[in-house]
């Protein structure tokens, strides 16, 4: 397959959820689509919790980050439901909010404080004692001092949301190509489609790359066109419990870092996540899972009953202001949709709306400006990461 030529309107480099997004979403505008990937959804995709929480996740310097987020997250539930109904398959989205607790003196101020933050920008936030949030979430460990209910905050299953992205793309008539990208081809000074390993091609008039934390490493390209993304480590443990073990999503600073614990519909919780700079390793570690398991068993004990079912390590595509990378580049015909590091999940309807958009030869301005926060120009002329 992959030494054939195929053509479209559209070829997109990598089907991570990004990249099917943007594809079943340009496809819906009535465009070709070619998404190019060997594995589609086995990146960070395979390895995200899955929440959309911009604010409970909000930190007091990513104001446009969080702008992003809130516009993304009031898109879901429409993407959600559209893509179920095009996929006939369901991608557990639940709005039942994040709880995000608190345990000594310290933590409770902490906390106190960003709520007061979260007040300042109007975010719907609720303060609530210990006994609040155990009644809450009666699986909390007895010595939580306080937490805050982002009572807004959602979540997906992620590897559902790919699975369904796959069957809807398909249904639209997206082609998939099961190969490498390595490089992208240019004619008359700009691009032109894409080399597949093997020996295929694609030809478009259009070029994404939505590669992740590969997306750094592209051939064919003039200096200063590769997005500076870089790999961030996280690992994560999926354990199996009954059905409302959790009703929220839960979270709390444990030993210094975030831990938080996702609820899946069938029962299965997910434990997250570390932060590793390991370049390209993918490697499950005692240590990682020790630290995980460690951190979520002080915010719910209950935890450490369940059955494993997996473990898994994905890298997300960092970028030095975490922000995406999301429009054209100084490259005609190439534009970029990667760099969403913690929050590809969430800013996926949002990125594929927007790359759609001017795909279709729209100009789309919006309210959060996309085009503004996201051009990958801000970085043009930095050097591509250097990793391979
Ligand atoms: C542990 C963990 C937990 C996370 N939790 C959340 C969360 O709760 N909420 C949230 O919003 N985000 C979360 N994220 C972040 C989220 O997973 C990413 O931002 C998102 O998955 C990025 O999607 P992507 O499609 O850009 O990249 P990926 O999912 O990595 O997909 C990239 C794709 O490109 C393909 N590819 C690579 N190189 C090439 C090439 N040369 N040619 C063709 N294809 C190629 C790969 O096979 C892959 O399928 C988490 C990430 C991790 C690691």
């Amino acid at each position: 397959m992959a030494s054939g030529t195929y053509r479209a309107d559209v070829c997109v480099a990598g089907g991570g959820l990004i990249g099917l997004s943007v594809a079943w979403r340009a496809a819906a505008l009535g465009l070709s689509v070619v998404v190019a990937d060997p594995s589609p959804g086995s990146g960070a995709t395979h390895a995200a919790a899955g929440m959309l929480a911009p604010v409970s996740e909000v930190t007091y310097t990513e104001e446009p980050l969080l702008r992003l987020g809130m516009a993304s997250l009031a898109r879901w539930p429409a993407f959600a439901a559209e893509l179920s109904a095009e996929s006939g398959m369901d991608v557990d989205h639940r709005s039942d909010g994040t709880l995000a607790v608190a345990f000594g003196a310290d933590d409770v101020t902490a906390l106190g404080e960003l709520a007061d933050f979260m007040d300042k920008l109007r975010l719907p936030v609720e303060r609530l004692t210990g006994r609040e949030c155990r009644r809450a979430e009666p699986m909390l460990a007895p010595s939580v001092r306080g937490g805050i209910l982002a009572a807004g905050d959602a979540w997906v299953d992620p590897r559902r949301v790919v699975a369904a992205l796959l069957a809807a793309a398909g249904r639209r008539g997206v082609t998939l190509v099961p190969a490498r990208v390595t490089g992208v081809t240019t004619e008359g000074g700009a691009a032109r489609g894409v080399r597949l390993e093997g020996g295929g091609t694609v030809h478009a008039d259009h070029v994404v790359l939505a590669a992740g934390a590969w997306s750094g490493a592209l051939e064919g390209l003039p200096p200063g066109v590769l997005p500076p993304v870089r790999p961030v480590k996280g690992q994560i443990m999926r354990l199996r419990g009954a059905p409302g073990f959790l009703g929220h999503c839960v979270r709390g600073v444990v030993h210094g870092s975030s831990a938080y614990l996702v609820p899946r519909g069938d029962g299965e919780v997910v434990l997250g996540a570390s932060q590793e700079e390991m370049g390209f390793d993918t490697r499950v570690t005692a240590g990682g899972l020790y630290e995980l398991l460690r951190d979520a068993r002080e915010l719910v004990p209950g935890i450490t009953e369940l059955e494993v079912v997996d473990t898994f390590a994905g890298l997300r595509p960092g970028t030095p202001d975490n922000l995406p990378v999301i429009g054209p580049t100084s490259l005609p015909g190439l534009m970029l949709a990667t760099g969403h590091h913690r929050g590809g999940v969430l800013l996926a309807p949002l990125t594929a709306e927007h790359v759609a958009g001017e795909l279709a030869g729209g100009r789309p301005e919006g309210d959060p400006p996309v085009a503004a926060i996201c051009s990958p120009m801000r970085f043009a002329g930095r050097a591509a990461h250097p990793y391979p």
